[in-house]
C-alpha cells in the first residue's frame, strides 16, 4: 500500500477550500488537510462584515472545472448584468447593460455563502481523505522539517507534518512569514490609501435585483490642503432579498475618520444612505442597524507583492492573498486567487505531480500575474480628474470600436478583466502606456501635496 501525500492548507478562505476541490479531485493519492483560525461558517453567525464578492468569467472557469461546483455556488449568488447610476438632473436611476452577450452576467455572492458552499461539496466528494479543522490558528511554520504548529479550540497545541504545504492564510500570511526567512525572498506590502466599512438591509422589492447601484462623489477634505477624499458607495444585492451596502473612501491621512463624508451620527446614516446615495428606491435601515454600523470600525486595505510563491527546501507554496493581496477596485482578489488553483493543478497534471518541478514552475508562472494585477489595480486608477475622464472616454471608445471592428480594438481594460480569461499579464502588457502615464501624473500630484501639507 502506497503512502498518501499529506498536504496541509493553511486557510479555509476562497483559495484554500477551491485547491482542496482541485487537489482531491486529481487524485487519491493525497490527504488534504485544512486549517482555519475561525470557526466554520456553517454553524456560526454571518459576521457583520461579511462582503460581496463579484465572480466574473476567470472565477466561473475555475468553478466549472470541478464537476456540479459552478452550479452549486450559482445558486448561492445573484446574478447581476446592469450598473446603475443616478441622474439629478433627470431625477431617476439610468441602467447601463454591463455586456452585448445575454448569457453575461457577474455572480455577486458573500464571501461566507461562497465558503459555505465550498464546504459543503467538499464534504459531499470527499472519500475520507479530507479533515477540516476550524478555530486552529497556525502559529508557527518549519520550513527545515516540514512541520506546522497549531492552537486548536484556544488551548491544545496540535503539530502535523507535511509533504506540502499551502499558505492560503490571507494578507497576513503565517506561511508567508516563514518564507521571508529564507533568502532571496523580497516581499512588499503596504497600506492602500483607502478604507471600508459595510451593511446588511433588506432590499425594497421596487429594486431590481439584477443590478448594482453606485454613488460616487470627490469630497474636499475638510479645507486641508490634502487630496479630496473619494467617496464610493456600491448597494449590492444578494439572495434572501437582501441588499449589501458597501463603501469605500480615502481619509486624511493621520485623521481617524470612522465614517465617510457627511456621516457624523446614527441619524444621518439614514438619511444620507436613502435621500443622498441611493434616494428614491424605498431602502430602509432601521435604528438598530444604523447603530450597529456607526460603531462598526472601518476595515483597512492591503496591497502585497512577493518576488516567489515557493519555497523548495520547505515544500511551500502560497496561493490567493497570502501571495498578492489588493484592493477590490477592479474585483480581482479572488478571481487571481482562483487563477493561481487552476495554474497549479495545472501544473500538477503537466509535470505528473513532481513537486520539485512544479513548485519553480507555480512561481514562474503566477508571480507575474500576481504583480500584473496589482499594478493593473493601483496603476490604472489617476488621481487628476482630467485624467480619469480622458481614461474614461478612450475606454468607451475602444469599447464601442471592439464591437464594430474587433480586429482592430480588443476593448477596454474592464472588459478584458471581467469578461474574458486573457492573462493578466497580456492585459498589463495592452494598457502598460496607460499605467505609466498615470503613475506618472499620480506621483506627480502626490508630491506637490506633501509639500502643501
Ligand atoms: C470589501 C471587499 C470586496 C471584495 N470584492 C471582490 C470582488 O468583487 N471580486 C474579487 O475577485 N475579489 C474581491 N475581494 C477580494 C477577495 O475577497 C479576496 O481576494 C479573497 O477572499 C482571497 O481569498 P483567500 O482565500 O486568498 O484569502 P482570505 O479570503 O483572506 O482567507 C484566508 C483564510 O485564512 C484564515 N487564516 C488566516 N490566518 C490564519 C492562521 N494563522 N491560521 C489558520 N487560518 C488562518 C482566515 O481565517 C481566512 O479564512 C474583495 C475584498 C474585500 C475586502
Amino acid at each position: 500500500m502506497t503512502t498518501k501525500k499529506q498536504i496541509v492548507i493553511i486557510g479555509a478562505g476562497p483559495a484554500g477550500l477551491l485547491l482542496a476541490h482541485y487537489l482531491l479531485t486529481r487524485s487519491n493519492d493525497y490527504q488534504v488537510t485544512v486549517y482555519d483560525k475561525r470557526s466554520d461558517p456553517r454553524t456560526s453567525e454571518q459576521s457583520k462584515r461579511a462582503f460581496v464578492i463579484g465572480i466574473s468569467q476567470r472565477g466561473r472557469q475555475a468553478l466549472q472545472k470541478i464537476d456540479g461546483l459552478w452550479n452549486a455556488v450559482r445558486e448561492k449568488g445573484v446574478a447581476v448584468s446592469k450598473t446603475a447610476v443616478y441622474s439629478p438632473k433627470k431625477s431617476q436611476w439610468q441602467y447601463f447593460q454591463r455586456s452585448k452577450d445575454p448569457d453575461y452576467f457577474n455572480l455577486l455572492i458573500s464571501r461566507d455563502y461562497l465558503c459555505i458552499t465550498l464546504l459543503d461539496e467538499l464534504e459531499k466528494r470527499a472519500k475520507g481523505n479530507l479533515n477540516l479543522i476550524f478555530n486552529a490558528t497556525c502559529n508557527q511554520v518549519d520550513l527545515k522539517q516540514h512541520q506546522v504548529k497549531l492552537i486548536v479550540g484556544g488551548e491544545s497545541v496540535v503539530e502535523q507534518s507535511y509533504d506540502l504545504l499551502v499558505g492560503a492564510d490571507g494578507v497576513h500570511s503565517v506561511v508567508r512569514n516563514a518564507m521571508l526567512k529564507q533568502p532571496k525572498f523580497d516581499f512588499q506590502q503596504r497600506y492602500f490609501d483607502t478604507i471600508w466599512k459595510v451593511m446588511h438591509v433588506p432590499r425594497p422589492v421596487e429594486m431590481p435585483a439584477n443590478a448594482s447601484h453606485f454613488f460616487r462623489k470627490i469630497y474636499p477634505n475638510n479645507g486641508l490642503k490634502t487630496a479630496p477624499c473619494k467617496l464610493s458607495v456600491g448597494a449590492i444585492p444578494e439572495i434572501n432579498d437582501k441588499l449589501c451596502i458597501l463603501m469605500f473612501w480615502n481619509p486624511a491621512p493621520q485623521i481617524a475618520e470612522e465614517n465617510p463624508p457627511g456621516i457624523n451620527t446614527t441619524a444621518d446614516v439614514q438619511k444620507i444612505v436613502t435621500d443622498t446615495w441611493f434616494p428614491n428606491l424605498g431602502i430602509k435601515i432601521s435604528d438598530a442597524q444604523a447603530q450597529e454600523y456607526f460603531q462598526q470600525r472601518p476595515s483597512t486595505i492591503f496591497e502585497t507583492k512577493c518576488s516567489r510563491y515557493h519555497d523548495l527546501p520547505g515544500q511551500a507554496i502560497i496561493v490567493g492573498d497570502a501571495a498578492h493581496a489588493m484592493s477590490s477596485r477592479l474585483g480581482q482578489g479572488c478571481q487571481a486567487a482562483f487563477s493561481d488553483v487552476m495554474a497549479f493543478d495545472r501544473l500538477l497534471q503537466e509535470e505528473a505531480d513532481n513537486l520539485n518541478i512544479v513548485l519553480p514552475k507555480y512561481s514562474e508562472q503566477q508571480v507575474n500575474e500576481g504583480h500584473a494585477i496589482t499594478d493593473l489595480n493601483t496603476q490604472l486608477l489617476p488621481r487628476s480628474q482630467r485624467l480619469l475622464f480622458l481614461m474614461n472616454m478612450v475606454m468607451g471608445i475602444q469599447s464601442k470600436l471592439s464591437k464594430t471592428f474587433p480586429k482592430l480594438s480588443k476593448g477596454s481594460y474592464s472588459y478584458l478583466l471581467s469578461q474574458t480569461t486573457l492573462p493578466y499579464s497580456q492585459i498589463a502588457e495592452r494598457f502598460q502606456l496607460w499605467m505609466r502615464l498615470i503613475k506618472w501624473s499620480n506621483d506627480k500630484i502626490i508630491s506637490q501635496t506633501s509639500r502643501k501639507v
